[in-house]
């Protein structure tokens, strides 16, 4: 696979000192995908061709519903639903007939369970992101490679979550040799612990704050370790402006 380089996001990621840049850049090819959706992209054929074929996750579909532009996201979702019912027909007729018995029929792809999910499998909104965050990866793994100024920044920056570490970890995996790659992936994963320790302490001092008598004792970095450390681990699940305490 050939990916092109998207160095100034990535670079730009990095200078925000978040506490994931993918996590970052994620958030903010979200946004505009959202926006363009519900934007002139809705009256455009191809694009409905698009979200009709595929369709929307839930995700997505709730992030949809609440941009309030409610005749955008009806438009997309009622021809999306007509294909759905064309689909549906089809599996009517094959739901129909009668069910072969065999011994290994429990989780089979071809039962009507498996067609199902396969027609709610795909969103177009996550296709978009996921292209361009492929393209972020592979930016990272060569300036890493090539650029040791970003090198430098990124190993004093507050690194990056659990799942983005694996991905960028499998891009290395394809765009470097074998002791590059060693190298890459000891300096990801040493950077997770350091940063993970630092969230585990914030967050433990967090739980201590309940007690009555570290009530005057000071917060430190402690008030949002909380989301720091769940984005940490999965993935930004939790705004970081979400409420604190
Ligand atoms: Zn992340
Ligand atoms: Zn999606």
């Amino acid at each position: 696979m050939q990916y092109h380089l998207d160095t100034i996001p990535v670079w730009e990621a990095l200078e925000k000192d978040t506490p994931c840049l993918f996590c970052a850049m994620h958030a903010k090819l979200e946004e505009q995908q959202i926006e363009r959706s519900l934007g002139g992209s809705v009256m455009e054929p191809d694009e409905r061709v698009r979200v009709n074929a595929i369709g929307i996750c839930d995700r997505h579909h709730n992030q949809l519903f609440q941009m309030k532009n409610r005749l955008g996201h009806a438009l997309m979702t009622d021809t999306r639903s007509m294909e759905v019912i064309t689909q549906l027909e089809k599996l009517e007729r094959k739901a129909a007939s009668p069910v072969k018995k065999g011994l290994f029929s429990k989780g089979d792809d071809s039962s009507i369970a498996a067609e199902l999910r396969r027609i709610i499998s795909g969103c177009v909104i996550c296709n978009e992101i996921d292209a361009s965050m492929m393209r972020y990866y592979y930016t990272f793994v060569h300036l890493w490679k090539t650029d040791s100024s970003f090198r430098r920044k990124w190993e004093a920056s507050k690194g990056m979550c659990i799942p983005h570490a694996a991905m960028v970890m499998d891009m290395a995996q394809s765009q470097l040799s074998g002791s590059k790659q060693t190298e890459f992936n000891k300096a990801v994963i040493h950077q997770l612990k350091e940063c993970l320790i630092q969230d585990e302490a914030d967050l433990n001092w967090f739980t201590l704050k309940f007690d009555y008598r570290n009530h005057d004792k000071p917060w430190g970095n402690s008030r949002d370790a909380l989301e720091r450390t769940a984005n940490r681990l999965r993935g930004e699940c939790i705004k970081s402006d979400a409420p604190k305490t």
